[in-house]
């Protein structure tokens, strides 16, 4: 790591927009400002904090670089906590790589990817979920990814530790005082709380760290449609997505590919894929297409299984069903034409006048556990690692007290429990957890 306290810079946003952020923090931010841009009119407390000022940017021969808009913000009130100052000029990389340049030859060095937000966490301004949230919401693919990211860096996972720990640190104290003052504490009635309150925090634990609702909260969840040919699988992605970008055509076999979009549903990001029909087929390209369609079904958290109302259901079909799971739903369409069948607890719709995709919609979310992907679980593999690490740790601390080993080896264990809940926050401050975080970010965050 390099020195925190150097004065940093980076721009600050991405290539191609119409306006470019060069951002400055540190203690030297506000002499660098005053040497490279000049308000334009000279206004009372021109540098005040949070004011916009206008005016242009200079290089150090005093030739004008770009027309300009510059903020201060004073420490402690700033993203990182130091003196901070941001100039927004004209977009295209050209004009924010010459203000870089100069504002570097004033003495700022480049940022560290994440820096600026590693110098608000070292500062105490956030801890390191919420720092990690930062990220969540610049990659955020689903409003409901977006959701959970804003609750992170509002706190929302981090309280619910705080909570964990200051429950597992009362545990070791306690235990701590009955091995100390054995005559005065009861070892059983102390037991049992143990007992009792290590459950209670692993229960909340594993109720927030459910890795599959964390990978549907972050990157959505996997819907593939199956079914023979020409059931209407096409036509069901199309009226799901509403619009006409998979072919739909009569004559059997022709989506040969998995074809996959995305869709947002109440919020949650949908990866629809519409597989090559699944039959048994001699043609060498539209078996691969069948083999890439048995594979994304082994991988689906919903396979939504589609059968053609209109026809008898055929002994293919009637067997692929025998061997479905609780991910499928069955769907008979083409519902506005006379239906011949019926499937216990299917949903019946049509493809093509839209009567009953409300109900498939709602059956797919229930699927998926849409109301359980409430916006405090976790998001993040890492911090759920550091759940099932606690998790495992005040399970081995629960096997000792249930089998009446002395109260001590289980405060062992608590403890480095609470180590675990500590690398989510960064209250252990372990470096390497530091770094590893930080690493990901990109820089000018
Ligand atoms: P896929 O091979 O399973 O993808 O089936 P397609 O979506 O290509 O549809 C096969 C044929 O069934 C096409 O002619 C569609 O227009 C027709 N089709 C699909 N859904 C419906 C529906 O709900 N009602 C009716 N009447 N025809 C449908």
């Amino acid at each position: 790591m390099l020195n925190s306290n150097d004065t940093i810079c980076a721009v600050a946003t991405g290539n191609g927009g119409s306006i470019s952020i060069v951002r400055v923090s540190g203690e030297n931010a506000f002499s660098i400002l005053k040497r490279c841009f000049s308000p334009i009119k000279r206004i009372k407390n021109a540098y005040a904090h949070g004011r916009m000022m206008y005016g242009n940017v200079y290089d150090l021969n005093g030739d004008t670089l770009d027309e300009a808009m510059a903020v201060c913000f004073y420490a402690p009130n700033s993203y990182t906590t130091e003196d901070v100052f941001e100039i927004q000029m004209h977009g295209g990389d050209m004009s924010a790589q010459a203000v870089l340049k100069t504002v570097m030859a004033l003495g700022a060095r480049m940022a560290e990817p994440g820096e600026f937000t590693r110098r608000a966490f070292l500062s105490g301004r956030i801890d390191l979920s919420e720092a990690e949230a930062v990220m969540g919401i610049v990659g955020a693919k689903s409003q409901s990814a977006r959701r959970a990211s804003v609750r992170q860096l509002k706190g929302g996972v981090s309280a619910g530790i705080g909570k964990a720990r200051e429950a597992l640190i009362s545990l070791v104290a306690l235990i701590s005082a009955a091995t100390d003052f054995p005559e005065e504490i009861d070892e059983e009635v102390t037991a049992q709380k143990v007992i009792e309150k290590s459950e209670q925090v692993v229960r909340f634990l594993k109720s927030v760290s459910d890795r599959k609702h964390a990978r549907i909260m972050r990157q959505g969840a996997s819907v593939v449609l199956a079914g023979l040919p020409n059931v209407g699988k096409s036509s069901v992605m199309n009226a799901l997505l509403s619009c006409d970008r998979a072919i739909v055509t009569d004559i059997p076999g022709t989506t040969r590919d998995v074809l996959t979009e995305s869709v947002e549903l109440n919020g949650v990001r949908l990866a629809l894929s519409d597989t090559a029909g699944l039959r048994d087929t001699c043609d060498a390209v539209e078996k691969i297409g069948v083999q890439r369609a048995k594979d994304a079904l082994e991988n689906a958290d919903v396979v939504l299984y589609v059968l053609d109302a209109a026809r008898e259901m055929t002994s293919e079909e009637k067997e692929n069903l025998s061997k479905m799971d609780e991910r499928y739903i069955v769907l008979l369409n083409k519902s506005d034409l006379t239906s011949v069948i019926t499937f216990e607890n299917a949903v019946t719709l049509s493809a093509k006048t839209g009567e009953g995709m409300e109900a498939l919609t709602d059956r797919i979310l229930q699927k998926i556990g849409a109301a359980d992907l409430n916006e405090d679980i976790m998001t993040l593999p890492r911090h759920i690692e550091c759940a099932e690490r606690a998790i495992s740790a005040i399970e081995r601390a629960l096997e000792w007290v249930k089998s009446a080993m002395p109260l001590d080896f289980a405060a062992n264990d608590l403890s480095e429990a609470l180590n675990a809940l500590g690398d989510i926050t960064g209250e252990s401050m372990n470096e390497e957890v530091i770094d590893r975080v930080f690493q990901d970010f990109c820089v000018g965050k």
